[in-house]
């Protein structure tokens, strides 16, 4: 066992750009179910990537067979989270991705923010800091009360909530604090299986009821299955169409999944596609004004410009849980490897911005030593959002993770071992 890593003092970071990045969550949280609903959006958007990319296929495919059958989730729930870095050279907030599935870390950065609070009272003075500038996080709480609002939704007291995760679970205090608040203060029961066990233990009845042994299943919580390694055989993607088909509340659905994929974020980055699912033009315009340059690899220009100046720019594929992007010279590689190739295998990837945020110094602390260095951080606003037939029970901004890291580093990720959780403090 391992403490989480963090870092000793908070960042500083501008207010304005703070209020800018929590007033975009409800935005996204919506965009995100408006997209959800486009069936047809999302399996065009897709239908080159799912040539070159098996993941994606096998997603895309429970995708098309719930279509099929015309399966309507009534009972929608969504716990995001939406990344940004503050580019240093325009000063403007610019979005590094949206999670929809299992958006983790958040307990830790709970504490963090607590640790924080009581250094900066302890020691304010002779840090010249107040700890009233650290936003409150109580992201674990109001993630809690979502998932206990869907499950109230589903409507049986009976009905257990169940915690779809990995066999070699690293993060798991994460998850246990969230789900003990559950049982707590809500008096739900959650029970945690892999989805080979699901396999195993759940049976569909025909009324559309997911059984996992005697419990019947209100809400489905996903903290594993966007990576291909949760599926190491069918066996686990029998569980993952099976929980699909079930009339327990998924988060997410596989449509929210689908819209979490770095395809469908530059997707939406094209001109005239926001309007396509949100009327009101100032918030396009919010959203719009965080996105950083996305292209796909067929876009000549872009990609000449790449080949030019790879250290301006990231290749994507579809893959969440951080260590699967290029950078620097590896860019212009694959950009000529792959214009070699049939334009299928370009499909498989995104071309981004490289957004390059302002540094600072920082004391990182990691199994128990400290290391200054000279660092980065990325912001992640967490949303939650539920809704059912008749109207939106919950569209909320529900708290941050700040993750910092040393400045050379590209990747990011805490779990994957780049990061460290930090705190912010309002300038
Ligand atoms: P994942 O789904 O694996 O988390 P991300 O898109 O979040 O993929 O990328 C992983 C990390 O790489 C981010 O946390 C960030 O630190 C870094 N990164 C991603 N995109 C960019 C970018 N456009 N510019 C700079 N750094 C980036
Ligand atoms: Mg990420």
């Amino acid at each position: 066992m391992t403490h989480s890593p963090f870092s000793l003092l908070p960042i500083s970071f501008p207010r304005s750009n703070w209020q800018q990045a929590c007033e975009l969550a409800p935005l996204f949280n919506e965009l995100v179910d408006r997209v959800s609903l486009d069936g047809e959006f999302l399996q065009e958007s897709l239908s080159r990537t799912k040539e070159a990319d098996v993941f994606t296929r096998r997603l895309l495919d429970i995708h098309s067979k719930m279509l099929e059958i015309n399966k309507r989730e009534e009972i929608r729930l969504g716990l995001h989270r939406s990344d940004y870095m503050l580019d240093a050279q325009t000063n403007s907030l610019l979005q590094v991705e949206l999670n929809t599935i299992s958006t983790s870390s958040i307990a830790p950065g709970c504490i963090v923010s607590e640790l924080h609070r009581n250094l900066i009272n302890q020691n304010g003075k002779l840090l010249g800091l107040d700890s009233g500038n650290i936003p409150r996080n109580n992201n674990v709480s109001q993630y809690a009360e979502a998932l206990a609002k869907a499950w109230i939704e589903y409507n049986n007291s009976r009905a257990v909530i169940l915690a779809v995760v990995q066999a070699d679970e690293h993060n798991m205090y994460d998850q246990l604090w969230l789900l003990s608040i559950l049982k707590e203060r809500y008096g739900v029961t959650v029970i945690r299986k892999t989805l080979t066990e699901i396999d195993a233990d759940a049976v569909l009845l025909p009324d559309g009821t997911l059984l996992v042994g005697d419990r019947e299943v209100a809400v489905v919580y996903f903290r594993a299955g966007y990576t291909p390694r949760d599926y190491p055989s069918e066996s686990e993607w029998r569980a993952r169409l099976l929980m699909e088909q079930s009339s327990a509340v998924k988060c997410p659905s596989i449509s929210y999944h689908l819209v979490g994929t770095k395809k469908i974020q530059q997707e939406l980055a094209k001109p005239n596609v926001l309007e396509r699912f949100i009327e009101n033009e100032d918030d396009i315009e919010k959203l719009r004004k965080c996105f950083a340059g996305l292209w796909d690899l067929d876009d000549s220009n872009a990609v000449k410009n790449a080949i030019k100046r790879p250290e301006l720019f990231v290749i994507k594929p579809q893959r969440e849980g951080g260590g699967n992007n290029i950078y620097g010279d590896d860019v212009r590689e694959t950009l000529l490897k792959l214009e070699k190739e049939r334009s299928e295998e370009r499909a498989a990837y995104i071309l981004m911005q490289r957004i390059f945020p302002f540094t600072a110094p920082a004391c990182l602390v990691r199994d128990g030593s400290c290391h200054q260095v000279n660092s980065v951080s990325e912001v992640g606003i967490f949303g939650a959002y539920l809704r059912n037939k008749e109207k939106v029970i919950m569209n909320d901004e529900c708290g941050y993770l700040i993750r910092t890291k040393g400045s050379t580093a590209n990747e990011g990720g805490v779990i994957s071992g780049y990061a460290v959780i930090d705190i912010i403090y309002l300038t």
